[in-house]
């Protein structure tokens, strides 16, 4: 048998190893190997400190007097969300905007934010998650609707985002979802990015997993041609492979974030947006924000007005 003698790579199969070894860096920030790129974080030290709420009470809320009495508050959280909600695999430490939001409001309901126990939620089982008491709230880029308020109940809106694509940066004809036709979309199961794809661009080839990260190792290995969902997400992941990923267009759908808590339970519900109202006040919100996803390099917007729905 001849074998062929060792020469230069040809540029696609360049190009192919390239986007292999971005995937595979990507997939490691997700497994905590050695060699991940890395995401401009905060500095442990950078992150705010709450004040604790003492002589803290809420009698009305059966999920807070549970958590009272069990020491600690168990939240609902993403892990592969940079700048918002992403777990370290080697620590466990979860980290990002979500993530401070998760701990002030324990801080305001008066459980030390260090006793949290983070639990990773999907987008598809986020209702469920609050409906069985799996968790006492859910903070995760939550889009407040009416239909999921059938559900569960919204403290908030605490940030305001907007649906966008993310592709690779060798692609030129996707500017925008008008153009998704006949192209192979990504983007997360029980999502409202997914759902207005589906019903304002029934054109696009709809392809959903559990998580987006999953979208996004997609996207690298040309499986899909472009991931969609809320923009202050997509940033995170072309932030890890700015030579690979770029976002396109401008946001095409508003997307409050709101804290999801058992829907019924309006005293949790009342008493985090007193609290996320104070912690506008105090400065508390803006810290978080410029410690987590302000390093993508979008500066404090104004926290959206929260929206005190009556008691259901
Ligand atoms: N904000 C959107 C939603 O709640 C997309 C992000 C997500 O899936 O968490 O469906």
């Amino acid at each position: 048998m001849r074998r062929t003698p060792p020469g230069p790579p040809r540029p696609a199969l360049r190009k192919a190893a390239a986007l292999l070894l971005a995937a595979l860096a990507l997939l490691g920030s997700a497994c905590g190997k050695e060699g991940s790129p890395p995401v401009k974080g905060p500095a442990p030290g950078a992150l705010p400190h709450y004040a604790l709420a003492t002589d803290f009470r809420l009698p009305d809320s059966p999920t807070w007097e549970r958590a009272k009495r069990r020491g600690h508050f168990t939240v609902g959280v993403k892990e592969d969300q940079p700048y918002l909600g992403e777990k370290d695999p080697a620590t466990g430490t979860y980290a990002g905007f979500d993530i401070e939001i998760a701990r002030m409001m324990s801080a305001s309901l008066g459980l030390d934010p260090a006793t949290i126990r983070f639990r990773t939620i999907a987008s598809a089982n986020r209702e469920t998650a609050l409906q069985n008491g799996q968790i006492d709230y859910y903070v995760g880029t939550y889009t407040i609707n009416d239909n999921r308020k059938k559900l569960v109940g919204f403290a908030g809106p605490y940030y305001l985002a907007g649906q966008g694509l993310l592709v690779r940066t060798d692609e030129n004809d996707i500017h925008g979802p008008q153009d998704l036709a006949g192209r192979r979309v990504c983007s997360a199961a029980g999502s409202t990015p997914y759902q207005r794809i589906q019903k304002d661009y029934p054109k696009a080839t709809l392809v959903a997993y559990d998580t987006y990260s999953v979208c996004v190792d997609n996207l690298l290995t040309y499986q899909v041609d472009a991931v969609t969902t809320d923009d202050a997400i997509l940033i995170g992941y072309a932030a890890k492979v700015p030579e690979e990923l770029k976002v396109v267009g401008k946001p095409f759908s508003r997307e409050p974030y709101g804290i999801g808590v058992p829907r019924g339970d309006d005293a949790l519900r009342f008493a985090l947006d007193d609290a996320l109202a104070a912690r506008e006040e105090d400065g508390d919100w803006k810290a978080a924000y410029q410690a987590t996803l302000g390093l993508s390099g979008v500066p404090a917007p104004e926290p959206p007005a929260i929206d005190r729905y009556p008691a259901s």
